[in-house]
């Protein structure tokens, strides 16, 4: 009777010991070196707390959709396909609260060790395989923070406030104005509409 074969590691015991524990991190084994080979992946992962800017942001917690291939080439692994994330923030014109979703697509090389890309590539301009594992956390960062626009506006024309009674414009009638005469030249107005022979048809005051 042949030896039965070693049983195989539980599930639990080797993601405990290996980096996959992050969540952003997906372990190369399974997709290999063969160049050529590939690996889909569909993951939903919680925000970290910093991808912002100063209007807009994704909430720490949301669902952040990942919708990756993984392909193998000479130099390291290929990452493409889409990411989905919820935003939220405040209109740069009117201060209304907006939420959206972009749908962003990526695609990035992870350079292996000692491959000609890595050897050639500062130390910030190339993403890396890491041992036997890629971080997607900072691609998708990367991705999602420089996505943001610095100023987002509630809709596409957004009219902004009011710059008298600071309401929102696109809440007022078409005609808002204020009738508001500056102090300083309602005695010099007074003085034109009393002055003699000046012509009615001049004084802008007249409607
Ligand atoms: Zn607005
Ligand atoms: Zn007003």
């Amino acid at each position: 009777m042949p030896a039965a074969p070693p049983p195989r590691p539980g599930a639990a015991s080797t993601d405990a010991r290996r980096p996959a524990a992050n969540p952003w991190f997906v372990d190369l084994r399974e997709l290999g070196r063969r160049a050529g080979s590939m690996q889909e992946i569909e993951r939903t992962l919680p925000a970290p707390a910093d991808w912002r800017v100063e209007l807009i942001g994704v909430p720490e917690g949301a669902e952040v959709r990942l919708r990756l291939r993984l392909e193998s080439v000479m130099e390291g692994v290929l990452v493409s396909g889409e990411v989905d994330v919820p935003v939220a923030g405040s209109c740069a014109r009117c201060l209304e609260p907006i939420e959206d979703t972009l749908e962003l697509d990526v695609q990035e090389l992870f350079a292996y060790e000692g491959s000609t890309t890595e050897a050639t590539s500062e130390e910030d301009e190339v993403r890396r395989v890491e041992g036997e594992h890629i971080d997607l956390e900072p691609m998708v960062r990367d991705l999602v923070v420089l996505s943001l626009p610095l100023a987002p506006t509630c809709t596409e024309d957004c009219a902004g406030l009011c710059v008298d009674c600071g309401q929102r414009l696109d809440d007022l009638p078409a005609d808002h104005t204020h009738e508001q005469l500056d102090p300083r030249w309602a005695g010099l107005a007074g003085r034109f509409a009393s002055a003699p022979g000046t012509p009615a048809a001049d004084n802008p005051e007249e409607n």
